[in-house]
């Protein structure tokens, strides 16, 4: 039996209706950009593996360091003990993160990255004797799948069975340029009796909406005016952070920088699951008290695994490099390129471009919502391209070390699929 029959005796997958999709593509080697299934067949990772793996799947550096960390120590418990890796990443990312972050503190996930967070706001306040317990967040966005990170989240095909469990949570639309008045007078009235903890939010670019970029101008403001509200502001970096949009983070774009930033997928380069929340020096020090129970005792038995600290350092340090910086500019240009090329296109409805991500919206009453989806990502994999189409969106976001041949391929089978289809 292949790994496709295998697959479906015992295990249960993530993001799937089991009765209409049995079927899961066995993967046995990725390497660079590609990936190879169990008959031999290869594919362009055009998503970087849920934007995780930029410096390319297996990469060479990165496994070296990890191997050798990996003989040295495996893993030992943070609540106890600190190690090299833990603080050398410390050192490392306090050095490159957006001015003011001073603290970083461990998960394992995206979703435990922001659920830190925002335990961290309510206590922030906890701790201070004032009760703030509703968060703002923007519409549409997503920022994971445990509870907390539910509730600020605003896509709700992922939580009708538990909406009704969910934390208190006002919502805004995102800034476009022009709805600026009513974001002021949304925020005005939310913090009118002085009850918003915090401000979750996505910085530039919502990623599960559909790579949705919204305006930073706007967006500033409204940080701005969390801060004159004692609002704590969470920036969600989970899918912007590490070069993205061009620049390290997306609150680089900013000019009003967070309290709070939650880190992970491209933090371990896509090889070993960990995630980072770091915070001002402020939000910290409303933690240190001569009564114990004001500490934060949130605690992932994982925390700071050294391996997976390894991982984080030799990802930044790549990222650093002139050669990854050029990368990523060259990759924004060709995007540009490509992004006028198609635009016009009668299939294509809107566009948009940051750094190394490019989106393009169809036109939908070309055909069922579904099933173009669908259409589509069979398409994709017959031409060996692996892209996943949100809803009718089509978003590239390749690793940095993508050649100019699979991104040529990349574009040019896209272009295909708008004209076959
Ligand atoms: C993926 C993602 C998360 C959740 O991360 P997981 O590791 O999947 O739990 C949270 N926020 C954003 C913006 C994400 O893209």
């Amino acid at each position: 039996m292949n790994l496709r029959e295998r697959d479906q005796k015992h295990l249960w997958h993530p993001l799937k209706q089991h009765q209409l999709q049995p079927e899961s593509l066995g993967i046995v080697k990725a390497k660079g950009c590609v990936l190879t299934d169990e008959d031999g067949n290869e594919y362009i990772d055009a998503i970087a593996t849920w934007y995780t793996c930029m410096f390319g799947h297996c990469n060479d550096f990165i496994t070296s360091r990890v191997y050798a960390q990996m003989q040295q120590l495996d893993q030992v418990m943070f609540s106890d003990f600190t190690h090299e890796p833990a603080v050398k990443l410390s050192e490392e990312l306090i050095k490159i993160l957006p001015e003011g972050q001073n603290k970083i503190f461990f998960n394992d996930n995206g979703s435990t990255a922001v659920e830190a967070s925002i335990k961290m706001a309510l206590q922030y306040y906890f701790n201070k004797g004032k009760k703030r317990s509703t968060f703002i967040a923007f519409e549409n966005g997503f920022h994971g799948d445990t509870f907390g990170a539910m509730g600020v989240s605003g896509l709700s095909v992922y939580n009708g069975p538990f909406e009704d469990l969910l934390i208190d949570v006002k919502r805004i639309p995102t800034p476009n340029g022009e709805n600026h008045e009513e974001i002021l007078s949304l925020l005005k009235d939310y913090a009118s009796n002085d009850d918003i903890a915090g401000f979750v939010y996505e910085p530039l670019v919502q990623g599960a909406a559909g790579m949705k970029i919204h305006d930073a101008e706007g967006l500033n403001e409204i940080l701005k005016f969390c801060k004159e509200h004692q609002i704590i502001t969470i920036a969600d970096e989970v899918m912007t952070g590490f070069g993205k949009t061009g620049k390290h983070f997306a609150s680089d774009h900013i000019e009003t920088k967070p309290d709070i930033i939650c880190l992970s997928k491209a933090l371990t380069a896509g090889l070993i699951p960990m995630a980072i929340t770091s915070c001002t020096q402020e939000i910290y020090d409303a933690f240190l008290s001569d009564d114990i129970a004001k500490g934060f005792f949130h605690c992932h038995t994982y925390s700071a695994n050294p391996v997976a600290c390894s991982a984080a350092i030799a990802g930044i340090e790549l990222l650093q490099t002139d050669a990854i910086q050029k990368n990523i500019k060259e990759i924004s240009i060709a995007h540009k390129a490509f992004e006028e090329q198609v635009k016009n296109h009668p299939k294509i409805k809107s566009t948009r471009h940051i750094g190394v991500i490019l989106a393009l919206d169809l036109n939908t009453k070309m055909a069922r919502y579904g099933d173009l989806r669908d259409k589509l990502l069979k398409f994709f994999m017959s031409r060996g391209v692996f892209l996943r189409p949100l809803g009718n969106t089509i978003y590239i976001q390749v690793p940095y070390v993508i050649t100019k041949e699979e991104l040529e391929k990349v574009y040019r089978t896209i272009e295909e699929a708008l004209d076959t289809l």
